[in-house]
């Protein structure tokens, strides 16, 4: 069967780990991937046999003086897929859209943009069918990413109320310009856009949230309170349910994981298992120990690696929309295998 086209326009922290998932799977043809500028992701690219074209308002000129060849321009590729992947900074998928659209190509977009950027937002776990046959979807953001898998989980025990801060890293690793790099700096904003944006998967969970930024570039961290309506008998039981779901990990007592360092120790550690790249943790990351049922309060925290979380969720994005896999199971295991993701 042929294989689906697919184009990575942005190629930094999120394109490039989606132009890798993509090319890793067997109903999907990475066909190349667009950059502005001629800096080391575009060479890495070349290196690893993508073809590369020139976006925006990058010069063909600057990537032939740097040695890199490019294939053409971003309308050059945008004639050879069905699909386009925007990664592409913030507000910038949304200046992209018309191209998209003339084109007639569809289009997957990242959380940085606003929802009605896409006909719908999306996330695997919590919304899947949603996604089927639509022309463009938003993947939404890591932090909701995170929150729409767990809500995926806890809304089978009934949601009454759920309260959660979100404790934000400062920046990516690479990131020299963002901070802080001490302090500690409250979101004002209350709630935090995150409550608002997991409506956009679930539009009547009742959560609020709330956000600090800290002086980390290693994860986000999100701190749970979560009345439920029909809780389970005991913690065991949201233990042993997290750890039968795709993208949840739960990390037992004497792992000697203690925070995020250790994490992203254990993903540096696991780097090329299965297909998993460097240093990245797709899945939710929660401590069996910090899980506590009280009554019909769960308390519970979480860790989301930002620069990966979402890239299975692009695969599956893409699938939906044309309607590739039979389920959301079968979806999100052909994802999963690919990737070397765990759960357990
Ligand atoms: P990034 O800055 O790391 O990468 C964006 C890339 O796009 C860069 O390589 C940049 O040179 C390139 N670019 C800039 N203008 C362009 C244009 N006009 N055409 C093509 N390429 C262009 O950004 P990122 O962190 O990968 O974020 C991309 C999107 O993913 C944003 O919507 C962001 O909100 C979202 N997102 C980011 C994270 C994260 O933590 N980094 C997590 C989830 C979602």
């Amino acid at each position: 069967m042929a294989r689906l086209r697919v184009a990575v326009n942005g190629f930094g922290t999120i394109g490039k780990r989606v132009a890798d998932a993509v090319a890793r799977q067997s109903d999907l043809e990475l066909v190349g991937v667009a950059k502005t500028r001629p800096g080391y992701e575009a060479r890495r690219a070349v290196a690893r046999g993508y073809p590369l074209y020139v976006a925006g308002s990058g010069s063909p000129e600057k990537f032939a003086a740097a040695g890199l060849p490019v294939a053409g321009r971003l309308a050059d590729l945008l004639g050879k897929v069905d699909v386009v992947v925007d990664a592409t900074p913030e507000d910038v998928g949304r200046e992209n859209r018309a191209l998209y659209e003339a084109a007639n190509v569809r289009a997957v977009y990242q959380g940085g943009e606003e929802a009605d950027v896409a006909e719908a937002s999306f996330n695997a776990l919590g919304n899947y069918d949603a996604g089927r046959g639509k022309r463009s979807l938003r993947v939404v953001s890591c932090n909701t990413t995170g929150i729409a898998r767990a809500a995926a989980v806890l809304l089978r025990w009934g949601v009454e109320r759920w309260d959660v801060t979100l404790v934000r890293r400062a920046a990516d690793p690479a990131e020299t310009k963002r901070g802080p790099i001490n302090g500690i700096v409250p979101t004002l904003e209350m709630p935090s856009h995150h409550g608002p944006d997991v409506r956009t998967i679930f539009p009547d969970l009742p959560i609020a949230t709330t956000a600090v930024v800290v002086p980390t570039t290693l994860m986000h961290v999100h701190v749970n309170h979560v009345r439920l309506a029909r809780p389970p008998a005991t913690a065991a039981d949201v233990v042993a349910t997290l750890r039968s779901t795709p993208r949840f990990v739960v990390f037992a007592p004497g792992e000697g994981v203690e925070g995020t360092p250790q994490v992203m120790e254990v993903a540096r550690d696991r780097a090329g298992e299965g297909g998993r790249r460097s240093a990245d943790m797709m899945e939710n990351v929660l401590w069996e120990r910090g899980i506590r049922l009280d009554g019909r309060d769960l308390y519970f925290f979480q860790a989301i690696h930002q620069e990966s979380i979402v890239v299975p969720e692009n695969v599956d994005a893409i699938r939906a929309m044309f309607d590739l896999a039979p389920s959301k199971d079968a979806s999100i295991a052909a994802t999963d295998r690919s990737l070397g993701i765990a759960h357990g």
